[in-house]
């Protein structure tokens, strides 16, 4: 078998109705958005209708849609923007404590300037704790931020919930939705939403693009500054080909949405299914049902997650282990430790993600090399208590 990709939730490959889309912006229709000539046109009417697809897509205005680099680039410029904008206000920020990095980092910097930010826990499931949250609110908190569905174990959060009390106060609600975007339905105003991050390169679409949604009227700091782009709010050359592969990726995704959610969800409760029927000593992580489609995350006990991956990697199987933009590091999964999992357990987990392109038989052959890597990396673990049976069980 060809080599089987279960990192979907790291990175999706280009879907080729997409590719064929963005390549006249590189070629032909190459010109800068911002230029008066025929080249600008034609490159500005691309974006513009990038824009009106996206704002359609996720029921905001067109004007209401700012293009960015990706995620991170909008989840720094949602909080940093909010909190340099509102700082007469107040100081205290609301971050959930299994926010990515591109969010709980740029939190601690803000916390460096002199803002106040508490990082609201999760639950055994990854799931926001409502009433801690809640409680946690002060006079002075100007920002909530909590995303729509977590990297690493996929559980889904009560936004509808969050941003209702959050606008029921006056503090600004922000979701990420890098991770939702393309596998659950976005609307930015059911629930209402004040500011949303989706990253392209999540659904099929190309790399180094995002959006940040901004409802209008809300007063926004800018993060890059520079030229006239983006309403004066987002410095840099529009990335042409980019924005028009997104929009045609996430028109793709959500036209399709509901077939592609069966269908993958579907592998991943057989992925499930095996693994914990016919492995031992593993525990799923994150919330039994209310999950990403596409989400399978383990802790497999006295193995090494990091081990797990590269024999996984010699079976040409390609998985993560943790956040794929934190596993050069061998820190825990800082999303475990907030569900209060064990360091042995977290160091042991491994991310499953699956998508629109894999099959039964990749799922099937997967949990059977897995299988045999699981007793083979016991055996040679020192952890592994001599008077455990280090089997697998065969299939149903
Ligand atoms: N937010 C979440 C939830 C993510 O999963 C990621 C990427 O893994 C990001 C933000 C960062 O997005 P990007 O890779 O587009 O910078």
């Amino acid at each position: 078998m060809e080599g089987i990709y279960f990192d979907h939730a790291a990175t999706t490959p280009v879907d080729a109705r997409v590719l064929e889309k963005m390549l006249p912006y590189f070629t032909e229709n190459f010109g800068n958005a911002n230029s008066q000539h025929g080249y600008g046109r034609r490159a500005v009417t691309a974006v513009d209708a990038a824009r009106d697809t996206i704002a359609r897509q996720i029921h905001a205005k067109p004007s209401e849609i700012y293009f960015t680099s990706g995620g991170t680039e909008s989840d720094n410029w949602a909080i940093r923007g909010a909190a340099h904008a509102l700082r007469g206000k107040g100081r205290h920020l609301v971050v959930s404590a299994i926010e990515h990095p591109a969010m709980l980092a740029t939190a601690k910097e803000l916390a460096k300037e002199g803002f106040d930010v508490t990082f609201a826990p999760v639950d055994e499931y990854g799931t926001v704790d409502l009433e801690k949250l809640k409680a946690s609110v002060r006079e002075d908190t100007i920002f909530i931020g909590v995303m729509t569905a977590n990297n690493e174990v996929g559980t889904i959060q009560p936004i509808a919930e969050l941003s209702a009390f959050a606008r029921s106060r006056g503090i600004v609600f922000f979701t990420d939705a890098v991770q939702a975007a393309g596998s659950l339905a976005i609307n930015v105003n059911d629930p209402a939403v004040d500011m949303l991050a989706i990253s392209s390169h999540k659904f099929y679409g190309p790399k180094g693009v995002g959006v940040l949604y901004i409802r209008s009227g809300l007063k926004m700091g800018k993060l890059i500054t520079g030229g006239h782009q983006e309403r004066s709010m987002r410095g840099g050359t529009t990335n042409v080909a980019g924005v028009v592969g997104m929009a045609e990726a996430l028109k793709l995704a959500q036209q399709d949405m509901r077939e592609r959610a069966e269908y993958v969800s579907g592998l991943r409760d057989r992925f499930i299914r095996r693994v914990l029927h016919e492995i031992p000593y593993v525990r799923l992580n994150g919330h039994p049902s209310n999950r990403l489609p596409g989400n399978a995350n383990f802790s497999f006990r006295y193995i090494e997650g990091e081990s797990l991956l590269f024999s996984l990697d010699l079976a040409g199987i390609a998985v993560s282990s943790g956040s794929a933009c934190s596993s050069g590091s061998l820190e825990p999964s800082h999303v475990l430790l907030a569900m209060g999992l064990k360091e042995g357990e977290a160091h042991g987990s491994i991310r499953f993600s699956f998508g629109k392109d894999n099959t039964v038989e990749q799922v099937d052959f997967a949990v059977d090399r897995l299988k045999e890597i699981v007793v083979k990396l016991r055996a040679l673990s020192p952890l592994f208590p001599k008077d455990c049976k280090n089997e697998v069980m065969e299939k149903e």
